[in-house]
């Protein structure tokens, strides 16, 4: 595992929020200004152009390139997990039962409390 993130930080680029002027907040994630700006200059070179296929990233990538990459997609996975234990530390502070947790995750009331109680 990689260290736990520290504070938000943008989920495409890595920056912590001091070094960018916005982040936004998605499910889990976050995007700031730059990459934004980014993404709408992909979008607009691409616009009236016929969508290319939809391709795995790696496609193109040497191994040092995708063993560059993937401790990104490791730092965004752990993103991802302390956002939703934030969001399920929050239910169970307003009183939501594991099983109405569980339930809505897809999993048993008893999953659920194995994987974010802390408890064992
Ligand atoms: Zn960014």
């Amino acid at each position: 595992m990689t260290n736990p993130p520290a504070g938000p930080r943008c989920s495409f680029c890595g920056k912590p929020a001091p070094e960018v002027d916005q982040l936004v907040a998605g499910p889990g994630v976050q995007i700031c200004n730059e990459c934004v700006g980014l993404a709408v200059s992909v979008i607009d070179a691409h616009r009236d152009k016929p969508a290319p296929a939809p391709m795995p990233l790696w496609t193109s990538m040497a191994d040092e390139e995708m063993l560059h990459h993937i401790p990104r997609v490791a730092a965004v996975a752990d993103q991802v997990e302390a956002d939703l234990r934030a969001w399920v530390a929050e239910l169970r502070s307003r009183g939501v039962t594991w099983a109405r947790i569980g339930g809505a995750l897809g999993v048993s009331r008893q999953s659920a409390w194995e994987r974010f109680s802390g408890e064992e």
